[in-house]
């Protein structure tokens, strides 16, 4: 289903350090670290994040 509206999305990020897979906002306001080691996932760069990790897709809805 289309939808016009916000352009934020979420992403599935691989970890590099552990392989966690992490669901995260693409722009966050701050760093998101691994939930599981603590390695940075997403750099905040005042708007769209930096991916430090492995990018494995959007999710959608
Ligand atoms: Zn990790």
């Amino acid at each position: 289903m289309a939808r016009d509206g916000p352009t934020s999305q979420f992403i599935e990020v691989k970890c590099n350090e552990c392989g966690n897979e992490q669901t995260v906002f693409d722009k966050p306001a701050e760093t998101v670290k691994c939930l599981v080691c603590d390695d940075v996932l997403l750099k905040a760069a005042g708007g769209r994040a930096t991916i430090e990790g492995e990018l494995l897709g959007r999710v959608d809805g």
